[in-house]
């Protein structure tokens, strides 16, 4: 098993890279939001108790986040390779993880941190569309859907997450910066953390992250 983490704040571009990269690794992009969301939708008990901290831009207690993970492991084969958007998102996580892998026989291969300044997250957030229907994400301004406010998967109407809104974006990046933030010299500690400069085009951006896999 090959296990890649990605860092980065709210909107650094995590998802994007993933979702670019995946392919030509033949590894599985897992977003924790996108599951969470996913959730929520179903209506599960994970899903109603997540609700909450998710519209407050608050973050799910770590067990839930352990669960769905274990599981996802679990059900993993041996040469699975995944890369991690939006988990662990503080140093409880990134220690469950390593212990989740453990019982594996893995473990965290790289941390992977999509660097950004403060004003390129503000500008991608605000901008950020999604698609209530199929969960496909858009940009006004870097990545508009073809006819405006409409899903060129699936045809829906496009949303402002709720968790996108101006107010709980600061809530967000404070969350960030107080939980998240310290991950980077935890795994620079452990020798596993490198970076790519997430205020490039998504081309570049993916292109200097495979280049990190020797891709
Ligand atoms: P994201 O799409 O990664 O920005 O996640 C959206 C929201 O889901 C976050 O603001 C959190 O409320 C929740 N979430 C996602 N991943 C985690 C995690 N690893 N730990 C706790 N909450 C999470």
């Amino acid at each position: 098993m090959d296990i890649t983490v990605l860092l980065g704040a709210p909107g650094a571009g995590k998802g994007t890279v993933a979702a670019r990269i995946a392919p030509a690794l033949n590894a599985r992009h897992v977003s924790t939001g996108a599951m969470l969301r996913e959730a929520v939708k179903a209506g599960t008990p994970a899903g109603l108790s997540a609700k909450a901290y998710m519209d407050k831009g608050e973050l799910v207690p770590d067990q839930v986040l352990a669960d769905m993970i274990g599981e996802l492991l679990a059900q993993a084969p041996a040469d699975a390779r995944f890369l991690l958007d939006g988990f662990p998102r503080n140093v409880a996580q990134a220690e469950t993880l390593d212990r989740l892998a453990a019982a594996h026989g893995a473990t965290v291969a790289r941390a992977l941190s999509v660097d950004v300044t403060p004003e390129t997250v503000l500008e991608r957030l605000g901008g950020r569309r999604t698609c209530p229907k199929c969960g496909e994400g858009y940009h006004i301004k870097s990545l508009p859907p073809k006819v405006e406010g409409i899903c060129d998967k699936c045809g829906a109407a496009l949303v402002v997450r709720d968790d996108d809104k101006p107010e709980t974006i600061r809530h967000r990046l404070a969350v960030y910066e107080e939980k998240t933030a310290p991950l980077a010299a935890w795994y620079d500690k452990a020798g596993k953390l490198v970076h790519v400069d997430g205020t490039q085009d998504a081309d570049a951006v993916a292109r200097d992250a495979l280049a990190v896999f020797g891709a």
